[in-house]
């Protein structure tokens, strides 16, 4: 195995996306390798022993490390501008490590309400099991966040932009709040991507990502990931508990994964270039009562958006007139944008987090994040944008007949 030979921290993102965290095993292979392995071999009863009282470096079992999660590890760290990463299997996997690895029985965790479903379910049936306590607030309401975050607290865990009506959360405020109160700031950075949004330099102390969705960003393969700097939180907390618990990349993903962010830089500005061009297609419609995207001036947080994003993602929500049943009218006229609660795809794709993502909720619990009958979630792919426009004219036209 060789390293790079040049400083990879100094290279610029895209570039970082393409080569960051190669290394190449004697073959000289171009392309990474997948390293489908589970275990590794000891030249010697002594090295094995060395191995395993950490004495030397190396590989021991592919639940603690492999050679490729570990080179997708690296480039999501380079990327992220973070000491430390670590592949989770999915983004839940990221998601309840960020928090289980850490907390005990007695703390407090405050969060924003408007999160992607299972990890409200982690946050607010299941911590509660193991005695911890948590507190949600509305993310976009500061003063709520001050409230909260009075008292000592242990985590906070906060999503931005907010699945699916796109809140935008004051990263920096918010930080120096938990900071504040004791405690460290995760941030489910998946909407944005870390093309549009560095959490980290925002006061942020944890990455969080589902990198099934933009990161693989072809609707492959599962996979999730943690970012940090915080050397205490990653030896103490999260090794271990990977070791232990066994929430581990497989090499194909990983892989896969690793293909996926060479294309990231270039897919998800184009995304957003196709995005931005729906949005303002669709506000103002006849049926369209509003259209949710942060880098319209309609947007209730267009100047935070603004402010810590580059762009205004690659996903934007729509409500129209008339509730569920135009909702439906319009999801089964589409031709060419399919039916899938997945996002971050090529292909485009549309929801109605009603009756999926969000269908667990109470009504109540819905209206109060701002999800109504009418909101159609939108993904939006690769394809010609003019594409796109027809064929949500034709859903529209459906909607509103
Ligand atoms: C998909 C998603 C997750 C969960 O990730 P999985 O890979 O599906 O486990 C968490 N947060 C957000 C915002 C997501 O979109």
């Amino acid at each position: 195995m060789t390293d790079d030979k040049t400083d990879p921290e100094s290279w610029r993102p895209a570039t970082q996306m393409v080569r960051g965290g190669t290394f190449r095993s004697n073959f000289e292979e171009t392309s990474e390798a997948i390293f489908a392995t589970s275990g590794y071999v000891y030249g010697s009863a002594e090295q094995a022993e060395q191995a395993f009282k950490g004495e030397v470096e190396r590989y021991i079992y592919s639940r603690y490390a492999n050679p490729t999660v570990c080179m997708f590890e690296k480039r999501m760290a380079l990327l992220e501008g973070a000491k430390f990463g670590m592949a989770f299997g999915s983004g839940m996997a990221a998601m309840f490590g960020s928090l289980a690895s850490f907390v005990r029985a007695g703390d407090r965790v405050v969060a924003s309400r408007a999160l992607f479903g299972s990890c409200l379910y982690v946050i607010q049936d299941l911590l509660p099991k193991y005695g911890v306590e948590s507190v949600l607030v509305d993310g976009t309401d500061l003063a709520q966040w001050e409230q909260a975050l009075s008292e000592p607290a242990k985590a906070v865990f906060l999503e931005t932009p907010s699945n699916p009506c796109l809140d935008i959360i004051d990263v920096q405020a918010v930080a120096d709040l938990t900071h504040k109160a004791g405690g460290r700031l995760i941030v489910d950075n998946v909407f944005a991507t870390p093309v549009l949004q560095k959490p980290l330099t925002l006061g942020a102390d944890i990455v969080m990502y589902s990198t099934t969705k933009h990161v693989d960003g072809q609707g492959r393969c599962m996979g999730g990931a943690l970012l940090t700097d915080d050397e205490d939180y990653y030896n103490d907390h999260l090794v271990p508990w990977m070791r232990h618990t066994g929430p581990a990349m497989s090499p194909f993903n990983a892989w896969t994964m690793l293909k996926g962010l060479e294309t990231l830089d270039i897919r998800v500005r184009q995304h957003c270039v196709n995005a931005q061009a729906l949005a303002e297609f669709l506000e103002g419609r006849p049926g369209i009562v509003k259209v949710l995207y942060p880098t319209l001036k309609s947007h209730p947080q267009h100047d935070l958006a603004m402010k810590q994003m580059a762009a205004g993602s690659t996903m934007l929500s729509f409500e129209l007139a008339g509730g569920k049943a135009a909702a439906f009218r319009f999801l089964n006229a589409l031709n060419l944008v399919d039916i899938s609660n997945n996002l971050g795809d090529t292909k485009s794709l549309t929801t109605h987090p009603a009756t999926t993502t969000h269908q667990r909720l109470t009504p109540e619990d819905r209206a109060a994040l701002g999800i109504g009958d009418g909101l159609v979630r939108l993904s939006v792919g690769l394809e010609d944008v003019e594409d796109l426009k027809e064929d949500l004219a034709r859903g529209l036209k459906a909607a509103n007949g």
